[in-house]
């Protein structure tokens, strides 16, 4: 018998269970650990967390491993409320609420959207272009915080423009000052002034006084130089786009490594055709 080890860089806090080789693609069986207590969303009481686990199982899109996507196959967990008997999901770590891709898939998502277009992305990651144009909004209605300790040396500002029926064009705010590991920092609507100031007004005015790049070639941003004081403009595009480029390439050649050891347990095999699409769960 033939036995297969992967290699996977998982999300902080979540458990491999088991591995199944589905057709085109890799199927992990994942669980997290469980809050001890959870406030129901309707009543507001707060109670000891009872998990139960739905019957359906969720098929959530991940990195691609070898070219090949991959996927975290879980039952999700829910919570009874003990007063008022209303069900709540128990939610994932890695993924945002009624979405079926995790966060790091939507942060490469816009990563390849700088200097592609939305056809280009859908067809190389295999998901529609509604898709794309879905992470893209989620992103933008995202309030998550940038953590104010975070030090941050050199920013990129990039506009990409989804074309499907209204031209729509979005501003992104990328930390590189790992040159290694750059991170989406946040994503406004427009490409004026306006959407490069709402992305820079998201660091505190400590943050923004330690920058000392900024990387972009949009014609907006001279308008944000008075909110990076001590930061020196560097018309880079190429820089950018190969850094970012270089990244995706090493994320996707985290391969598996065929190796004589035997990964335990076994996910429930999923057709992956449903998976591309996205559904409320
Ligand atoms: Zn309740």
């Amino acid at each position: 018998m033939a036995v297969v080890e992967v290699e996977l860089d998982v999300p902080e806090g979540v458990q491999v269970r088991g591995y199944e080789r589905v057709a085109g693609g890799h199927a992990f069986e994942v669980s997290w650990g469980l809050p001890e207590q959870v406030t129901c969303e309707k009543c507001g009481c707060s109670q000891r967390v009872r998990a139960k686990w739905a019957d359906k199982v969720q098929v959530i899109r991940d990195l691609d491993i070898q070219g090949q996507p991959a996927f975290f196959v879980y039952q999700p967990p829910y919570q009874r409320c003990e007063r008022c008997c209303h069900r709540q999901w128990l939610l994932a770590p890695f993924k945002r609420k009624h979405v079926t891709v995790t966060y790091r898939f939507e942060e490469q998502v816009l990563r390849l959207l700088i200097g592609s277009t939305e056809q280009e992305v859908a067809r190389r990651l295999g998901i529609s272009a509604e898709m794309v144009r879905l992470i893209v909004n989620q992103r933008m209605k995202d309030e998550q915080a940038i953590d104010p300790q975070r030090v941050i040396t050199d920013v990129g500002l990039d506009e990409i423009s989804l074309k499907k029926r209204h031209k729509l064009y979005v501003t992104i705010l990328s930390d590189l000052t790992d040159p290694e590991r750059p991170r989406i920092l946040a994503v406004a609507k427009g490409r004026d002034q306006a959407a490069a100031k709402a992305c820079l007004q998201r660091l505190s005015p400590q943050q923004r006084k330690q920058v000392r790049t900024h990387r972009t070639d949009m014609s907006a941003a001279y308008a944000c130089e008075p909110l990076l004081p001590n930061s020196q403009r560097v018309i880079d595009r190429f820089h950018v786009a190969q850094k970012l480029g270089e990244l995706t390439d090493r994320l996707r050649k985290k391969d598996p490594r065929l190796q004589s050891a035997a990964l335990g347990g076994g996910a429930e095999a999923v057709p992956l055709a449903d998976v591309a699409v996205p559904q409320t769960a």
